[in-house]
C-alpha cells in the first residue's frame, strides 16, 4: 500500500504547487523510493482537451491517450515516470462518472449526494494503483476556500481517516508577502490559509512558504506556533533562476527530510542526487547561446507551448548551450517576406496548432527555412505546413492545403494534401471517428509506433528504427502525394508500421529539416533530452558557428 502526500495551496494561486510536487517526487526517488504523481482539478471541464491553450496552457498528452493538465508535464520531466490517464481528474470527470452510474441505476435508487457519492468517486480515483509505488503524491488544483475544491478537500480528509494511521500526510503551500514600507514578511495570510484548511478538518504536516525574501528563523518559529506545524516542517521556497534547481533547493532546506520525518521513516535512506547536480551544472555552465524562433499562434501565453520550451532547454543542456527562444506570431508575415523577422535566428520551430489562423505565415516560415538552409523542426501542424509548402512550391500543386481549413470554411478550397482521418489502427485495434463526433477525445491520441527508414537522418538521430511517440491530431498527410514530394527531395522517413500514415518527413538536401506528426517535446527530460531536440539544437549551434 502506498503512502500518500496530499499537496494543497493557499493565499494565492500560481505558487508553484506543481513544481514543488514534482521536485519532491524527484527527491523521494533520489532516496530510492518509487513514486507516482497525480493531479486533482476542481474545474468542471471533463478534461483539458477542449480548453483553450490561450487560457489554460498546453494540453499534456499521456502515452495512454489522455488529454491532461500541463502539470503532468512537470511531473514527468522531474521523475521520468510516464503519466497515465488515471493521474489526472477534474470535477467534471468525477461528476460525469457519478451521473453515468446514477443513470445506469448503480446506486439502487439512493439519493445522490456530494457526500458520500462524489467523495467516494474521488477516493476511488485516488486509490487507483496504490499497490504499485511507495509514494503517491496528489496535488489538488486551485486554492483552499474555492467552492469547487470542497469535495476534493473533503475526500482527502476522509481518505486520511480510511487509511491506517501514518499513511497519509498533508503539505500546504502558501505565500509570505513582503511589505517594503515596513521591511517585513507577513505571516498572517498563511495563518488564515491554514485556519481555513483546519476548518474543513485538514491539519497540514508540512508548510511550504513561498517568499521573495529570506525567512528569518524567528518567523519560521512563529508560523510553526500559529499553524500547529513543527518548526523544521516549515520549509522556505525562494525564487529560482531555473525550475530545474528546485529539487536541490528543496533538498537543501530539508523538504524531503521533513516528509520522511512526518511518515516516521527512520533512518532515512541517504539521497543520491548526482542526476540533479549534473542538471544544475549544465544549466549554469552553458557555453554560448543559440536563438530559436518559434513561429506559432498562441504566442501571448508562454504556457501554451510549455513542453516545447522545456524540451528546447533540454536540447541546450545536451549541447551545453543556452537556448534563447522568441515566440513569433505567424500572422505578422502572412502577406510579406518573413526574412527580416527570421534572419536573426539559427533555427526555426513551427509547433502544433489548430485552425487556419496563422497557417499561411507558418508555410512561409517553412519555405524560408528550406530555401535559406536554416534548421527547421515542424511539429504536428508544423510538419503539415512544411508538406503543404513543398506541394505548392515544388510538386506542382499550387492549391495544396488541408481539409482542416476546408472544414472551417465549409467548402472545399484546397487540394487536400492533409486530410481528415476517420479510421486507423492502434496496436491491434481499429479506431473509427465520425465527422460530427463531439470534440472531446476525437483525435488520434497517445503513443503510436513508427518505423524509420534505414539511412535516414532521423534513423541516425534516434539510433533505432522502431520508435513510439505521442500524438494529438485529427489530420494526416496523404500518402497519395508521397511520390511527387519524394521526387523533389522531401523524404517520408518515418511511417506507421502499416505504412499508411506518414510520421516523419525530412529534406535530404538540407542541413537539418525535419517534420514530425507527433509531439516529441512531451517525452523530453532534463536528464534525458529528447534526441530530436538535442540534435536540432546541435544543428542550430553549428549554424551559429557559420555566421
Ligand atoms: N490541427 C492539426 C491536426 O489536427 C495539427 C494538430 C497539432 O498540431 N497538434 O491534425
Amino acid at each position: 500500500m502506498a503512502r500518500y502526500i496530499f499537496i494543497t495551496g493557499g493565499v494565492v494561486s500560481s505558487l508553484g504547487k506543481g513544481l514543488a510536487s514534482a521536485a519532491l517526487g524527484a527527491l523521494l526517488q533520489a532516496r530510492g523510493f518509487t513514486v507516482r504523481l497525480r493531479k486533482l482539478d476542481p474545474y468542471l471541464n471533463v478534461d483539458p482537451g477542449t480548453m483553450s491553450p490561450f487560457e489554460h496552457g498546453e494540453v499534456f498528452v499521456t502515452d495512454d491517450g489522455a488529454e491532461t493538465d500541463l502539470d503532468l508535464g512537470h511531473y514527468e520531466r522531474f521523475t521520468g515516470v510516464a503519466a497515465r490517464r488515471t493521474d489526472s481528474v477534474s470535477s467534471g470527470r468525477i461528476y460525469s462518472n457519478v451521473l453515468e452510474k446514477e443513470r445506469r441505476g448503480d446506486y439502487l435508487g439512493k439519493t445522490i449526494q456530494v457526500i458520500p457519492h462524489v467523495t467516494n468517486e474521488i477516493k476511488d480515483w485516488i486509490g487507483i494503483g496504490d499497490d504499485e509505488v511507495d509514494f503517491m503524491l496528489c496535488e489538488i488544483g486551485g486554492t483552499v476556500g474555492d467552492i469547487e475544491g470542497l469535495p476534493f478537500f473533503e475526500a482527502i480528509r476522509q481518505f486520511g481517516q480510511d487509511r491506517p494511521r501514518g499513511q497519509c500526510i498533508f503539505m500546504h503551500l502558501t505565500l509570505l508577502p513582503y511589505l517594503a514600507a515596513s521591511s517585513e514578511l507577513k505571516t498572517k495570510p498563511t495563518q488564515h490559509s491554514v485556519k481555513e484548511l483546519r476548518s474543513i478538518g485538514l491539519q497540514p504536516d508540512i508548510l511550504v512558504c513561498r517568499s521573495e525574501h529570506n525567512i528569518p528563523e524567528k518567523e519560521r518559529a512563529k508560523i510553526a506556533l500559529f499553524c500547529n506545524v513543527r518548526p523544521e516542517a516549515v520549509i522556505p521556497a525562494y525564487d529560482l533562476k531555473s525550475i530545474y534547481e528546485a529539487p536541490m533547493a528543496y533538498h537543501k532546506v530539508g523538504l524531503d527530510q521533513a516528509v520522511l520525518d512526518a511518515f516516521d521513516i527512520s533512518p532515512a535512506p541517504k539521497p543520491n542526487l548526482t542526476r540533479w547536480v549534473d542538471v544544475e551544472d549544465r544549466i549554469h555552465n552553458a557555453e554560448g547561446e543559440v536563438r530559436v524562433a518559434i513561429v506559432g499562434k498562441y504566442t501571448q501565453l508562454e504556457d501554451a507551448y510549455k513542453s516545447i520550451a522545456e524540451a528546447l532547454t533540454h536540447g541546450g543542456m545536451a549541447n551545453r548551450v543556452r537556448v534563447k527562444s522568441d515566440w513569433i506570431d505567424a500572422e505578422i508575415f502572412e502577406g510579406e517576406d518573413p526574412a527580416p523577422y527570421l534572419e536573426p535566428y539559427q533555427a526555426i520551430l513551427v509547433p502544433g496548432g489548430f485552425g487556419e489562423r496563422g497557417t499561411e505565415g507558418k508555410i512561409r516560415a517553412a519555405e524560408f527555412a528550406r530555401t535559406h538552409k536554416v534548421p527547421y523542426l515542424g511539429i504536428c501542424l508544423g510538419m503539415q505546413m512544411a508538406v503543404i509548402e513543398a506541394a505548392r512550391n515544388l510538386a506542382g500543386l499550387p492549391d495544396a492545403g488541408s481539409e482542416e481549413f476546408d472544414h472551417e470554411a465549409g467548402k472545399r478550397r484546397f487540394e487536400p494534401v492533409v486530410y481528415h482521418l476517420k479510421e486507423w489502427v492502434q496496436g491491434n485495434r481499429k479506431v473509427e471517428r465520425k465527422v460530427g463526433d463531439d470534440k472531446g477525445g476525437t483525435m488520434r491520441l497517445g503513443a503510436y509506433d513508427a518505423t524509420l527508414k534505414p539511412g535516414s537522418r532521423v534513423a541516425g538521430i534516434y539510433g533505432n528504427l522502431a520508435i513510439d511517440e505521442r500524438h494529438r491530431h485529427r489530420y494526416e498527410v496523404d500518402t497519395k502525394y508521397r511520390e511527387a514530394l519524394e521526387e523533389q527531395g522531401l523524404k517520408f522517413s518515418g511511417m506507421s508500421p502499416d505504412g499508411r500514415l506518414p510520421e516523419i518527413v525530412e529534406w535530404t538536401d538540407h542541413p537539418w529539416f525535419i517534420g514530425v506528426q507527433f509531439h516529441p517535446e512531451l517525452k523530453s527530460k532534463p536528464f534525458q533530452p529528447h534526441p530530436l531536440f538535442a540534435d536540432f539544437v546541435r544543428a542550430a549551434k553549428e549554424m551559429s558557428r557559420l555566421v
